[in-house]
């Protein structure tokens, strides 16, 4: 039996894709093995939105190569699709794929395991259908992401994806339908939709995000559906409102903001301005009791003044974010953005990745602040913590609760009782 491992870098929808490859692989004939165990394929499904994504890619390859001589590397994922001829010139890779047809890479490896090298990256090309792929549960994980949409028609001026993931496609309701109920008769309690463009889910059938959403709710089982990131103008007060209904529907919002400044906003063709952003915050917390908003901010994007800066630091502090995942613009080649001739000096970005994260960590502080002395729903994971077993909200709020083993995988009531270093504490009531 031969010995595969995968290496996942990038987002939920690369881990998703590698989990269905992984089983993919399992059910025919293959030995799922860790990276750092020895195999006879290694795969690395690759993450293109930084230049220093594809390098870390080439690192990765090269040591795996020169460890295991003797073994199949495979290169997959978004860095070949976004560059094929680039990826097909690492002499390390025996296979070179990108994010279309992603199962037919079980042929691939089957045909380099007789000595050939397959370099095949297929164009996404308008029209094409979401790539039937479905999992049955994630090794070791207490919720499953379900990747419902793939590609993205934003161009963003910065963001190479449209590039590495093509044109929308959506996953058809009744293949979520059948996903969802596996997942429950697996035992998992919480889905979490994921996407290139999540927001976008039915564009090219009709269909919208919330339609999605309500399905997932209605799969006996499931107890919470949670979203991952979202474009916040795909947001309308009627999708809210039809979410604000659902019970087992997650007040999570992941909605991707990238610059507080309305000036940058523009520079990177983003399709919303402060005000809107603001305007949609505010009427998701009119829906929904405590609701938690998180967000991506980017700084140092090129053009962007201090005035800029300060704007994007004042919006943030006026929203009060949850929680911030803060990093500094990277330029990438085959955007709009990396043509643009004034660029932000790395230490001057630096500086205002170190403002942001200094004011946003403070409305996180805030944040977990104002969830003490609620009794809450928290799914126990396995991480062990000082102060009992990890788990979270349905609003994403973590909480160490000091419970037995057993309660791991449940959702049990805690009250919380003290927000620490990030994290709340939390008692079985
Ligand atoms: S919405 Fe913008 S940032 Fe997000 S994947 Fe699409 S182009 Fe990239």
């Amino acid at each position: 039996m031969a010995r595969i491992a995968f290496t996942t870098l990038g987002c939920k929808v690369n881990q998703y894709e590698t989990e269905c490859l992984a089983e993919l692989f399992s059910q025919n004939g293959f030995e799922v093995v860790e990276p750092d165990e020895a195999a006879d394929v290694y795969v690395i499904n690759s993450c293109t939105v930084t230049a220093s994504g594809d390098k870390k890619t080439r690192q990765m390859l090269r040591r795996m190569k020169k460890k295991n001589p003797g073994s199949i590397a495979a290169l997959t994922g978004c860095y070949p699709q976004a560059f094929p001829d680039k990826a097909a010139a690492i002499p390390e890779a025996d296979i070179v794929t990108g994010t279309k047809d992603r199962l037919d890479l079980l042929d691939k490896v089957q045909k380099a395991l007789e000595g050939e090298r397959i370099v095949s990256v297929t164009p996404h090309i308008r029209g094409e259908l979401f790539e039937p792929m479905r999992v049955n549960g994630l090794r070791g994980r207490s919720r499953a992401y379900l990747k419902i949409e793939d590609g993205c028609e934003r161009y963003c001026s910065y963001c190479i994806i449209p590039t590495a993931r093509g044109p929308i496609r959506s996953k058809p309701m009744e293949d979520i339908r059948e996903e969802v109920t596996a997942l429950a008769d697996a035992g998992y309690k919480e889905v979490v939709l994921v996407g290139i463009n999540l927001s976008s889910y039915g564009k090219e059938t009709g269909l919208r995000l919330i339609d999605a959403i309500e399905l997932c709710c209605s799969v006996p089982g499931i107890e919470r559906v949670r979203l991952g990131s979202l474009e916040p103008e795909l947001l309308t007060g009627d999708d809210i409102a039809r979410m604000a209904k659902l019970k087992n529907f997650c007040p999570q919002f992941h909605l991707s903001l990238q610059s507080g400044c309305d000036r940058t906003l523009k520079a990177m063709n983003r399709h919303y301005d402060s005000a809107e952003y603001a305007r949609i915050v505010r009427d998701i917390r009119a829906s929904f009791d405590n609701a938690a908003i998180t967000t991506d901010i980017m700084v140092g994007f090129a053009g962007e003044t201090e005035e800029d800066h300060k704007a994007s630091l004042a919006f943030a502090e006026e929203i009060g974010f949850a929680k911030v995942h803060v990093f500094a613009y990277s330029r990438r080649e085959g955007t709009v953005a990396a043509r643009r001739p004034d660029q932000v000096p790395e230490p001057v970005k630096d500086l205002r990745s170190r403002e942001m994260i200094e004011l946003t960590d403070r409305t996180r502080d805030e944040f977990l602040l104002s969830q003490v002395g609620r009794v809450e729903d928290v799914l126990v994971e396995t991480t062990k913590t000082p102060f009992g077993y990890e788990g979270f909200t349905m609003n994403y709020t973590p909480v160490a609760v000091d419970c037995p083993p057993e309660t791991c995988g449940k959702i049990v009531r805690v009250r919380i009782t003290a927000a620490l270093n990030g994290t709340c504490l939390g008692e079985l009531v």
